[in-house]
């Protein structure tokens, strides 16, 4: 299911990420020697359409040609069959960022065998880089509060998201081995996206341990996932048409990271669906969709002052994952 090996493939640096699929035929880990021992672990492209991670990666293994690395480094370049065709994944496999727990489909027996075989290093922290479909600032996420989770965390943004859900994520999984932290770049294929995720990575390679001290807490805003939204299979909804159940508003992704009061207009619904909401979950799984959303005549408004992440305006993302999330502020 995947391939572990300790060299760099050749021709992997200048490789497109449509075309990694001719040089690594399976998802593969990369060890690769540093001066510090314990590994810096980074996941790349377990998103096949999120190339920021992979593009960063390809320019520090340049830049460190020839020359040693400050740590060791271990990377797993993840799906690259969806990444051949620029999608998260394919119809066939698991997300491969919802994986990783116990099971025995493909992409968790790769997942559980991938988590084995980082323990035996003892890696120094995980760092899981991805881009976001819709307009976002760049942000990090952990799912553990801890003061070294905090530092990398911050290493990356002062914004920083704590969450629960969704479950089976690499950065959940190796919460339990090492300091780990999820690091959204905003939107792929843009070269700040790379640039920030390539000096994130270069600072962790050139840490060599966790500051004692507390992170000041002027130096992050702590964000807490409150629900995440979705809109059932059944219900039919797009962004420019009103012959669907829904029709969400346009500009969904500027509402990102900003505080929406209550009545914020959301979308509107069709006159035969009245009371037709968007399904809203908390982190425990209980349906809070009537506490943040309401039906007014046909108009669908928050029923609650809210600040979303990750709203999407990408039909298949939405379909495939979820529409966003909504957070609140964390007082840490
Ligand atoms: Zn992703």
């Amino acid at each position: 299911m995947y391939e572990s090996i300790n060299y760099l493939p050749e021709g992997l640096l200048d490789v497109t990420t449509q075309n990694i699929h001719e040089i690594l035929s399976k998802p593969t880990l990369i060890h690769l020697f540093g001066k510090r021992k314990e590994p810096l672990f980074v996941s790349v492209l377990l998103h096949g359409n999120e190339d920021s991670g992979f593009l960063a990666i390809q320019n520090i293994l340049k830049y460190y040609n020839n020359k040693e690395l400050p740590r060791a480094l271990s990377v797993f370049i993840g799906n690259v069959q969806s990444s051949k065709e620029n999608r998260r994944h394919l119809e066939h496999q698991e997300d491969f960022n919802r994986c990783w727990l116990e099971g025995n489909t493909p992409e968790r027996i790769m997942a559980q065998s991938i988590i084995k075989e980082m323990r035996s290093k003892n890696p120094f922290a995980s760092l899981d880089i991805h881009n976001t479909s819709g307009i976002n600032p760049h942000y990090a996420c952990l799912t553990k509060l801890d003061q070294r989770y905090f530092h990398l965390a911050t290493l990356f943004s002062r914004t920083v998201i704590y969450y629960k859900q969704p479950e089976g994520t690499q950065t959940s999984a190796f919460s339990e081995i090492c300091p780990s932290v999820t690091v959204e770049c905003g939107r792929p294929s843009q070269p700040y996206s790379v640039e920030h995720a390539y000096n994130f990575i270069d600072a962790c390679l050139h840490l060599s341990h966790f500051p004692e001290h507390p992170v000041p807490a002027h130096d992050m805003e702590l964000y807490h996932t409150m629900a995440t939204i979705r809109i059932p299979d059944e219900v039919s909804f797009s962004f420019h048409s009103d012959e669907t159940d829904i029709r969400l508003r346009k500009d969904l992704d500027h509402l990102n990271f900003q505080v929406l009061s209550e009545a914020t207009m959301i979308g509107y619904t069709q006159k035969n669906h009245p009371g037709l909401l968007l399904e809203a979950k908390d982190e425990q799984g209980n349906d809070v969709s009537e506490k943040y959303f309401r039906n007014n005549n046909g108009v669908l408004e928050l029923n609650q002052e809210v600040m979303p992440s990750l709203l999407s305006v990408n039909e298949e993302i939405i379909r495939l994952d979820c529409l966003g999330y909504f957070m609140e502020r964390y007082n840490h």
